[in-house]
């Protein structure tokens, strides 16, 4: 089967559904945390295993010999480690056939704490020795849309990210790139750097939204320091906060801004250009 981890994530349900369009939902299986959460999936004939990254006991049925396997990372920052060796340890038992994972760009070399435990993960799996495919995944662009309210409330983008560029993609074009691996030959030992075609600094970021809207936004760049407060006042956990000001460096040092058109080869087609998600964006909320 082809199965896929945390289908019941935003990028998950965006797999799913891309599969859907490629192969009979007979030969896909979603591993979900509960029966109730994937009944929409069962519905449409999709397997469904049960299991928690948490309960290593759990993953020993979520997958069987010659799987595909797509292993979405999971959310809670400061735990996969554990949670991912687990999974990785329940693929090789089991004898995958491909096990693909959402990392991050760059992979190891990736020098930001967020990166910490998307490193852990690939060499867990290279020490496994699994068939894998690493998605490095970049930035995803919907971060930024889910905030264009406030952008277009507070007249400004804020950041400590600098003059740095970022060339992040919506988490569709990763779904697709995810079915491409999963469904395409070819991909099996490969590592893809994935990220948007073209890399922009959020004050070109904020100038578009200003252009769309018609409404003044500009890019505020303000110190690391100031830009944790400002999360910690806006009600994120203190090590969120300092993960998320993390990036912000990482985007200042041009570590978020590779634009290796992996994506775009994948997927076969551009990778979706930062304003037509405005665009999008701008619309829902209309
Ligand atoms: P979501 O939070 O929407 O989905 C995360 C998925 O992981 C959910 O299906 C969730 O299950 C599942 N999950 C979390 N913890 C566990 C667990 N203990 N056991 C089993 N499943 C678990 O995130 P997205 O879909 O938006 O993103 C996918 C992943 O990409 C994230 O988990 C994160 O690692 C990474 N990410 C990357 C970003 C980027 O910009 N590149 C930004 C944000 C996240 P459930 O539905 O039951 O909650």
């Amino acid at each position: 089967s082809i199965v896929v981890t945390g289908a019941t994530g935003q990028l998950g349900r965006l797999v799913i559904a891309g599969l859907l369009e490629k192969v009979p939902a007979s030969e896909i299986a979603a591993v979900v945390r509960g029966k109730e959460k994937g009944a929409e999936f069962a519905a449409k004939g999709i397997e469904l295993r049960i299991a928690d990254y948490n309960e290593p006991e759990t993953l020993k049925d979520a997958f069987r010999a010659g799987d595909r396997v797509l292993f979405i990372s999971g959310s809670e920052v400061g735990k996969r480690a554990a949670q991912h060796t687990a999974v990785v340890g329940a693929a090789k038992e089991a004898g995958v056939a491909q096990l693909a994972y959402t990392g991050v760009l760059g992979g190891p070399e990736a020098d930001f704490a967020l990166a910490e435990e998307h490193k852990v993960t690939e060499r867990a799996i290279l020490d496994a020795g699994v068939p894998y495919t690493f998605l490095r995944n970049g930035w995803y662009d919907d971060m930024y849309i889910a905030q264009l309210p406030v952008y277009l409330a507070n007249g400004a983008v804020l950041g400590s990210s600098g003059e740095g560029r970022i060339a992040p993609a919506p988490r569709e074009d990763y779904a697709a790139a995810a079915v491409a691996v999963l469904t395409g030959e070819g991909h099996l030992n490969q590592a893809y750097e994935l990220s948007g075609d073209v890399a922009w600094t959020m004050s070109e970021f904020a100038a578009e939204i200003a252009r769309q809207s018609g409404k003044p936004v500009v890019f505020s760049n303000v110190a690391p320091e100031q830009y944790q407060q400002v999360l910690l006042g806006a009600g994120l956990p203190e090590p969120m906060a300092e993960i998320l000001t993390d990036v912000e460096s990482a985007i200042e040092r041009g570590l978020l801004a590779g634009t290796t058109h992996d994506l775009s080869r994948l997927i076969g087609r551009g990778t979706t250009p930062i304003a037509d998600s405005i665009a999008a964006g701008l619309k829902k909320l209309e």
